[in-house]
């Protein structure tokens, strides 16, 4: 069941889709002997991804973290992905799972890598219009002046559609460093994958659960020296994944990964050998 109660919010997740990416990518420095005991490769080297968003519902909100991949990719994208060719607009992946998406009224982007707010928008006649109309959008200011720089490194990770027409519209707030959206569910800036991405709190009840986005994208990425490919700044990523998952870890809390293709919520525990593992 993927759904969990945290004091008087109710978290579910909504995996938009499941997709195939680069195993070395995702595993960067580390042989791929180990990292294939973790997570079988396909024949072209793939393993399997989510575009995992959650939905936390409280008193008073409907909040939606990240919105998956969006329907900005063409046919050979959507392809090498082994995506189907025809993508399912988020409102709609979220009433399937009896959700009402009219009801979502924040929606929080941990970054605007295409992966993470692929489905703010929807393309309609050439145009990006919202997908969630009655919503405020959130993301880190220095995310987006970033994704403007189009740096060689990593221009391709940002299509401009996904946060552009919000932000000229005025329904994306763009937050400097840490900032409250609702009561209790917090955007903390946790640099390492790159310099402004935030994790997601949301604490109620004296209970806390973290959506840790590309800090930790799955479980196979708690060993701290596990650090994808596509991190741009490693060693601030190891220094990062130290702090939040030690909090997570002492603290009990009930975390969520950006990409596990399996695992809904984690419990973390300090592991002698890796550092920290999966809770028993
Ligand atoms: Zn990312």
């Amino acid at each position: 069941m993927p759904g969990a109660v945290l004091g008087s919010f109710e978290i579910s997740l909504i995996r938009e889709s499941t997709y195939w990416w680069d195993g070395g990518a995702f595993f960067g420095v580390v042989p791929k002997t180990l990292w294939s005991r973790r997570t079988a490769a396909d024949e072209m080297n793939r393993i399997p991804a989510g575009f995992n968003c959650y939905l936390i519902r409280t008193d008073e909100h409907t909040i939606l973290i990240e919105t998956g991949g969006g329907d900005k990719m063409d046919a050979r994208a959507r392809e090498r992905m082994k995506l189907p060719p025809e993508p399912e607009p988020l409102p709609a992946a979220i009433a399937r799972r009896g959700f009402d998406p009219e009801a979502i009224d924040i929606v929080v982007n941990s970054h605007l890598h295409w992966d993470h707010c692929g489905g703010n928008t929807i393309l309609s006649g050439g145009a990006a219009k919202p997908a969630f109309p009655r919503a405020r959008y959130f993301a880190s200011r220095g995310e987006w002046e970033h994704a403007h720089e189009r740096l060689v490194r990593d221009s391709v990770s940002y299509i401009d559609a996904n946060y552009d027409p919000l932000v000229e519209s005025g329904q994306m707030t763009l937050v400097d460093g840490d900032y409250e959206v609702a009561p209790g569910i917090r955007m903390r800036r946790a640099p390492g994958h790159n310099r402004d991405m935030m994790v997601v709190t949301a604490e109620s009840g004296g209970e806390t659960f973290c959506f840790l986005a590309d800090m930790v994208p799955t479980a196979a990425h708690l060993q701290p020296s596990w650090v994808a490919a596509f991190d741009l700044y490693p060693l601030q990523a190891i220094e990062t994944k130290l702090h939040w998952l030690t909090a997570a870890a002492e603290s009990g809390w009930l975390c969520a990964f950006a990409h596990d293709a399996e695992t809904d919520f984690a419990r973390i525990a300090k592991h002698a050998k890796t550092g920290f593992a999966l809770a028993e």
